[in-house]
């Protein structure tokens, strides 16, 4: 008897209720996973997630083998591969760990209704999220479009449960010997990023390093304060692995929890229930995609359908390339090119100049940074583009927009994160790194700097975009705002 590990999202062997449950029907397990062409070949797919995939697929193997067992890779329409192996192996179920994007809810629809037809039944476990989208709802039965009460709701309901069972990875794992797999899949010329060593293994380790007691910038309980720090590691970088399931989440959630109960003072407390907090984010995004999936292509709130855009295509590429002229923004982009992550602060920053200084369409935007996250997540970045624009389902209004240079002087107050991601600002005295079009043309001369020349001159006015983004989103907003009065602030946190 042998029951198929569908894997997709969940490169792991510890509590991963998909092979758990193939496990518990007592016989052998198939660990399959299928190299979609359809995936493949998205305009949301980039070869640095490509490449950090493949290395994930590499380790789930040896780790795999370790425990008697392999990974059989096949390639192709994810239900005929499956209808394939489940008669190969005379299969009685495939299990797998649900998935909320709209892409992922139509395959397992179409692979379900095939398997039914060969008898083999499709089962999806909860696992993406530490709590089930649709399990967190208001007391009328709607869904929460709001992060606070959400997250309220949220960890009312975990206290109410009993505390998992992180079920530890299975010594053993029989897998049938006669089954054909392709060879572990170059999907990429790209190396695999130093920056995250792939497999669990890893992760934990990493977990395990940011929860613990110390105090130094890469902890839990120094995370209050140095997150926003562009210039410090101040936060856990674990999304890679949260990404591809090498990290359970409720895993992470007990680790922040205990880490909130030992906290040596009120400082670190507040550290470790943001971390906690940002985990929620996680939750809370996914519960978004999960009941409104029309987020994949349009604003939350459909008023801001109708925002006229610039869509300039030349200053689209310079935010791309990092030569917009504004240093942080700059630095960020060429970070993200290079290493394919990015801080949430630095994040923010970008996706606030594109879609508020540029008046370019957040879409623009969510499909760059999904063609060049290693942790690119739909439902994630989704969230975080839609939070930026302020087109999305917090209180976030339109009016929030980031001024870079305040952004930069707050969060990069020397400017040795500008000047790393951007060696020609190396020599740019620390007054001027974050605005060098206020250099006196001297200063210009004996730092190797001159605008125009070595940086380009800012390519908007801040002040004159921010103006036209307000009465942009304001002429789009009207039918939503109509009778309300509101107050337009200048955000800087
Ligand atoms: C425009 C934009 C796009 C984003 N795109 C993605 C994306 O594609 N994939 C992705 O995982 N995150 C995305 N985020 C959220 C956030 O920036 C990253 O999760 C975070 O920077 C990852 O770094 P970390 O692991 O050190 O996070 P930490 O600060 O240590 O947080 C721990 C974990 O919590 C989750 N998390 C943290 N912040 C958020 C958030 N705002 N929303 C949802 N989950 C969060 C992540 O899983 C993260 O690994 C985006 C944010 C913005 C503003």
């Amino acid at each position: 008897m042998t029951a198929i590990w569908w894997i997709r999202r969940d490169l792991r062997l510890h509590d991963n209720a998909a092979l758990t449950a193939a496990l518990s029907a007592g016989g052998a397990v198939a660990p399959v996973f299928i190299l979609d062409p359809v995936l493949l070949a998205s305009a949301y797919t980039g070869a640095r997630r490509l490449a950090y995939l493949e290395a994930s697929l590499r380790q789930l193997d040896a780790d795999l083998r370790q425990r008697g067992s392999r990974l059989i890779m096949r390639q192709g329409n994810p239900a005929a591969v499956l209808n394939q192996l489940a008669a190969e192996t005379k299969a009685v179920a495939v299990h797998a760990l649900a998935d909320v994007s709209p892409y992922a809810e139509r395959r397992d629809a179409a692979v379900a209704a095939h398997l039914v037809a060969a008898q083999t039944p499709l089962h999806l476990h909860p696992g993406l999220t530490v709590l089930p989208p649709g399990d967190v709802l208001t007391q009328s039965g709607a869904p929460y479009t709001v992060f606070t009460p959400f997250s309220k709701a949220w960890q009312m309901r975990l206290a109410m449960l009993p505390s998992p069972k992180i079920q530890p990875a299975p010594d053993h794992i029989a897998t049938p010997a006669d089954l054909d797999g392709l060879p572990l899949p170059t999907l990429t010329p790209l190396s695999a990023s130093p920056l995250f060593p792939p497999g669990e293994t890893a992760a934990r380790r990493r977990l395990a390093q940011f929860v613990e007691d110390g105090l130094d910038e890469a902890s839990i309980y120094a995370y209050g304060e140095m997150r926003h720090r562009l210039d410090a590691a101040g936060t856990s970088a674990l999304s890679p692995y949260f990404r591809f399931g090498q990290l359970s989440p409720r895993l992470a959630v007990a680790a922040a929890l205990e880490a909130i109960d030992r906290a040596p003072n009120a400082a670190a407390r507040q550290g470790a229930e943001a971390w906690l907090s940002e985990l929620i984010w996680r939750e809370f995004y996914s519960h978004i995609l999960y009941h409104f999936p029309h987020v994949r292509g349009r604003s939350f709130r459909s008023a801001y359908d109708g925002i006229v855009w610039q869509n300039d295509p030349q200053a689209f590429a310079a935010w791309q390339s990092g030569q917009t002229g504004y240093p942080v923004v700059d630095a960020a982009m060429r970070q993200l090119a290079q290493t394919g992550w990015l801080p949430n602060r630095a994040r923010m920053i970008v996706a606030s100049f594109l879609v508020k200084d540029l008046l370019i369409d957040w879409r623009w935007g969510e499909q760059w940074f999904m063609q060049q996250l290693i942790d690119g997540d739909p439902a994630a970045n989704n969230g975080g583009w839609q939070w930026s624009a302020g087109t999305g389902t917090d209180a976030a209004p339109y009016f929030r927009i980031f001024n870079p240079v305040t952004q930069g002087q707050k969060f990069d107050p020397q400017g040795s994160y500008v000047r790393r991601w951007l060696p020609e600002l190396a020599r740019v005295p620390a007054k001027y790194v974050h605005a060098p079009w206020e250099m006196p043309a001297a200063d210009q001369r004996a730092s190797g700097c001159r605008l125009g020349y070595d940086y380009p001159a800012p390519l908007v006015d801040h002040q004159q975009a921010r103006a036209r983004a307000l009465s942009t989103f304001a002429a789009a907003a009207r039918p939503l705002i109509s009778g309300v009065s509101t107050a337009i602030h200048e955000f800087n946190n």
